[in-house]
Order: structure tokens, then C-alpha cells, then sequence
């Protein structure tokens, strides 16, 4: 199929008010600190800003992995700023939010692959809250740690209340679209959090518009839901820049019903599917 540069109708949203948005920037460049929501330009922001929800990036915002559909900076990351948990629970409590999501990228050249420091800044958070008297509730989405057993234990162990790890895309597409990353290790991830604290939501993604079809997506539901993970979020792959893969479709909103049902019908408890839905969409709704 040939590829579509325009942007369909739904897709152009507005991006809300302009204020919320530059409070989180400034906030997070003062420091030095990074989150997706303002890196990757998501279309979500006032949204999920106005719900107290955000997504920080850490580790810096230089990926060792090269994923074709990813905007973030690929090459040699610089060393780990050993401030950064600080930074990030400061700018968390300044924003004032109750649900954050952590993610990182893949930072295949460090011993515990970034690990450690996801804990350190669940720690950093719930401390600065703690002393604040107030609740939070932390997600983390996590690289795929190359299935290190142990990487995943030292996360899961930090109890997060969802563990999000997304597989991104169907089988046939994985080397297209990841490149080093892999299907069955991505499930892999999700089985061993579900061995090592069977009661913690598990979570995974999918963006559509690389060329896959109904049964494939539906294979690869039915592939998550095997090894327990009950949440899922579909969303339609947007490319950052001409240097990425191009979208091969765009499916309508009609179409991403079906999909949100079809997940409900496999058995997905918490399921968002739509064009604009992300990983981290809403995710502090799912919450009781
Ligand atoms: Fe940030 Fe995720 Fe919301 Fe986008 S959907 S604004 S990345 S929390
Ligand atoms: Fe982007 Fe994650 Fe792939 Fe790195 S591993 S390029 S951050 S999707």
C-alpha cells in the first residue's frame, strides 16, 4: 500500500491551552529532567495535565536502541544523573499530580539496564509525598530489560500499581518496527511480572498503522491475555518525521471500537482504543 501523508480529520486535535503546557515544560527544563509528554509532543497534554497524570522519561533522553516509529534520540546516552529521582519527585510534587507514569529508554550499556534507577525514583517520589502527607499512585513502563529475570524482580518489588511493558506491534512487524527489540521476549516480560506478583495489573500497547491486520492484532491480544496481562491500550502510530517509517494506514474510529471490543472480548478488563490513545492515556482512571 502506498503511504498517507494526510492527516485524517480525527487526528487533528487541538492541543489545548498553552498555559498548562508551558508550566510542565518549565518545570522539567529547569531541571534538566525529561517526560514523553513533552518530548514526544503528544497530543494528550492539556488533557492529561488537567487529570494530574504525566509520563517522565529518565535515564536522559538518548535511547541505545533505534526503534523505527520512535522520536526519541538514538546514540551513546550520556552517564546517569544520579540527581534525577530528586528531580523527579520534586517536579512531580510541584505539578502537583496523583498518577505518574515512569519510563525510560533502553539503556542496554548500564549493569542493571536502568533498573536501579527506577527504583530509586519510586523510592524518591513516595518519600517527597510521604513528608507531603499525600497519595500517589506510580506506573511504570518499562523497557524490555532484555528479559532479565533479575531487572524485573528489583522493579516489581518497588510495587508499582500497574506494569506496563507494550509489545508495540504484531508479530510479522516486530523487526520493521523495533528492530533489537523482540515479540516473545516482550511477553516474556509481562509473564515473569505476573509469576513474580501475580494481584499487579499488567499493561501493554499497541500502535496500529504499520500495515497489520484485524487477525493479526487480534493474535496478538489473545497472545498478551495468555500470560495475564488484563489492560491494554491501542493507539494509531503518527510518524514524528520523514525519517521514520511512514504510516501505512490510518484506521477510523469506527475501526478502533471494533478493536476495544474485540480486547473485551478476549477478556482485557481495562481496555482505551482509539486514535489518539497512548500508553499512558487516562491511565490514573483505571485506578479504583
Ligand atoms: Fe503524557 Fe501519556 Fe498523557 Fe501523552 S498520554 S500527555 S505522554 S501522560
Ligand atoms: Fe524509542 Fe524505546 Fe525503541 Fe528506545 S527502545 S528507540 S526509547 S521505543
Amino acid at each position: 500500500a502506498q503511504p498517507i501523508d494526510r492527516l485524517p480529520p480525527w487526528l487533528r486535535s487541538n492541543i489545548g491551552k498553552a498555559s498548562e503546557i508551558s508550566t510542565v515544560q518549565q518545570i522539567v527544563k529547569q531541571r534538566g529532567i525529561h517526560t514523553i509528554c513533552e518530548e514526544g509532543r503528544c497530543p494528550n497534554r492539556a488533557e492529561c495535565y488537567a487529570h494530574k497524570t504525566a509520563t517522565f522519561l529518565l535515564m536522559g533522553s538518548t535511547c541505545t536502541r533505534s526503534c523505527a516509529f520512535c522520536q526519541v534520540d538514538k546514540g551513546r546516552p550520556l552517564a546517569l544523573d544520579p540527581h534525577e529521582p530528586e528531580k523527579v519527585a520534586e517536579s512531580v510534587a510541584l505539578l502537583g499530580l496523583n498518577y505518574v507514569v515512569l519510563t525510560s529508554v533502553a539503556r542496554d550499556d548500564l549493569k542493571d539496564q536502568g533498573a536501579g534507577h527506577f527504583v530509586a525514583t519510586i523510592q524518591a517520589i513516595r518519600d517527597r509525598y510521604a513528608q507531603l502527607n499525600r497519595e500517589i499512585k506510580i506506573e511504570v513502563l518499562t523497557p524490555d530489560f532484555r528479559g532479565d529475570r533479575q531487572c524485573i524482580a528489583q522493579v516489581v518489588a518497588a510495587q508499582p500499581v500497574c506494569y506496563n511493558h507494550n509489545i508495540e506491534t504484531v508479530k510479522r512487524l516486530q523487526r520493521q518496527v523495533r528492530r533489537s527489540a523482540k515479540y516473545d521476549r516482550s511477553l516474556q516480560v509481562l509473564q515473569t511480572v505476573k509469576e513474580l506478583a501475580p494481584q499487579m495489573l499488567t499493561k501493554s500497547g499497541l500502535m496500529v498503522g504499520h500495515g497489520e491486520t484485524v487477525a493479526e492484532i487480534t493474535e496478538t491480544m489473545a497472545d498478551l491475555f495468555a500470560v495475564g496481562c488484563t489492560a491494554i491500550t491501542i493507539g494509531q502510530y503518527m510518524r514524528p518525521s520523514l525519517e521514520h517509517l511512514p504510516v501505512q494506514k490510518y484506521w477510523t474510529p469506527a475501526e478502533f471500537d471494533q478493536l476495544g471490543a474485540i480486547a473485551t472480548e478476549i477478556g482485557f478488563t481495562h481496555v482505551r482504543s482509539g486514535p489518539l490513545v497512548r500508553s499512558s492515556y487516562h491511565a490514573g482512571d483505571w485506578e479504583e
